[in-house]
């Protein structure tokens, strides 16, 4: 792998985004503490995202509202408006886009781009240019902290380190040379590193690792084990300041299918293995550090096919799979009866994002029950993993005869032990 012995990438974050376009889209709420909510009239929600004068309070993003409320008692709370964001979205893209190229769009406002040769040589006058184009075609309560190394993962620490000080909060620019790495980088927080919230780090204390500088002098294989995926070798090479690549194509999606027993060609015993199927892909996305956004149903019936998909927030919890299945297979109920026939089923999990790079979805706002799913998930895989078969699951396990649900071998495929379990 090559490690780039100067800046490469850039990383911009917009600061604040939804509250500063709400700044700069009303000027009533200029210079005041704002909080963005889901909903209007209600404290039973949190503040998606807050405005600089409300960070500085300790307001943050995903913060209860009551608690917002007791540390900022003149926030102003507006509710969202995704269709403003989304239009500012563009607005700024294509600003930026007069001024660099953009490589990689990470979401509704974090992006990425690689530098040219003038960018290397001068990265303080190109941040100096980006943000002066958007101060002076956009306005200048949309600010943007922007972060140079030699990959896009540091790039990304790097903009969050110059995001913010003890007095300020925003409009950051932060350069991180190879040569003067890893300095900044080992006084930072571990819940820096993109990808490690809470659990991770319980997780590292309890192998030892309580700093950056612990992690930081780990093994590549080490870190793979304690991530309980290739995701945590990625992050050592990331970390390390090699040119490691986001690699979203290099797997399409996970699927299952499968010929029905004759006891099972009934609607709601196809449904059972559909669950089964399911269930085992979903193993499979998050062995190999998956998020999906997309699930697929296919059955060959009497008398033809039947096909459907359906969007999912970006999950990769049986909880959610689940639920995904049940809402199709209404679909599949409302145009069949029970008595047809099934001969064959296939499910499949698609549009794929790797977990480090999963990105909060705050217009649905579903973090809190997405994290208490996923840690149910891990500790169902947890258990199945040490007995090395299915001890347990959400719903209902009862293989078909035959067995080797989701263990068909293929050209393109070959199955893990895991998979027949
Ligand atoms: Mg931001």
């Amino acid at each position: 792998m090559r490690k780039p012995d100067t800046i490469e990438r850039l990383y911009l974050d917009f600061d604040g985004f939804f509250a500063s376009v709400e700044q700069q889209a009303d000027r009533r709420l200029r210079g005041r503490p704002v909080g963005v909510v889901p909903f209007e009239g209600t404290d039973r929600t949190c503040v998606i995202a807050c405005s600089r004068e409300a960070k500085l309070f300790g307001v943050k993003n995903v913060m209860n509202v009551s608690e917002a409320r007791e540390r900022c008692p003149d926030i102003v709370l507006v509710p969202q408006k995704p269709d403003l964001y989304r239009r500012a979205h563009n607005t700024l893209l294509a600003e930026i886009e007069s001024v660099i190229p953009i490589d990689a769009v990470k979401s509704i406002d974090e992006l990425t781009c690689w530098l040219d040769e003038s960018g290397r040589e001068d990265p303080v006058g190109l941040g100096v240019r980006l943000k002066s184009t958007i101060a002076r075609n956009v306005g200048p309560y949309v600010t943007c902290s922007i972060g140079f190394a030699a990959n896009r993962q540091l790039a990304k620490m790097a903009c969050k380190a110059g995001k913010r000080t003890e007095e300020r909060y925003g409009d950051g620019l932060m350069i991180w040379r190879p040569e003067d790495l890893p300095a900044p980088l080992i006084v930072l927080p571990l819940s820096d590193v993109p990808g490690v919230g809470g659990r991770m780090e319980q997780r590292l204390a309890r192998a030892g690792v309580y700093s950056m500088a612990d992690l930081y002098a780990l093994q590549p294989k080490h870190m793979r084990k304690l991530w309980g995926n290739v995701n945590g070798e990625r992050l050592w090479y990331a970390l390390h300041g090699y040119d490691i690549q986001a690699q979203p194509s290099e797997r399409g999606m996970f699927g299952h299918g499968r010929v029905l027993p004759p006891e099972s060609r009934t609607l709601p015993a196809a449904y059972e293995i559909c669950r089964l199927l399911l269930i085992k892909a979903a193993r499979r996305l998050r062995r190999a550090g998956y998020y999906c956004n997309g699930l697929m149903l296919w059955l060959a019936l009497r008398g033809g096919e039947w096909s459907d998909q359906l969007k999912l927030p970006i999950v990769n919890d049986d909880q959610a799979v689940l639920a995904g299945l049940a809402r199709l297979w209404e679909r599949v109920r409302r145009k069949h009866s029970n008595g047809t026939q099934v001969f064959r089923v296939g499910v499949t999990l698609c549009e794929l994002s790797l977990a480090d790079q999963r990105q909060l979805d705050m217009l649905i706002n579903d973090d809190r029950t997405r994290q208490k799913w996923e840690s149910v998930s891990t500790a169902i895989d947890g258990l199945n993993a040490r007995y090395g078969r299915t001890v347990m699951s959400l719903g209902p396990w009862k293989p078909p005869a035959g067995g080797h649900v989701g263990g068909k071998i293929s050209y393109t495929r070959i199955p893990t032990a895991e998979d027949f379990w």
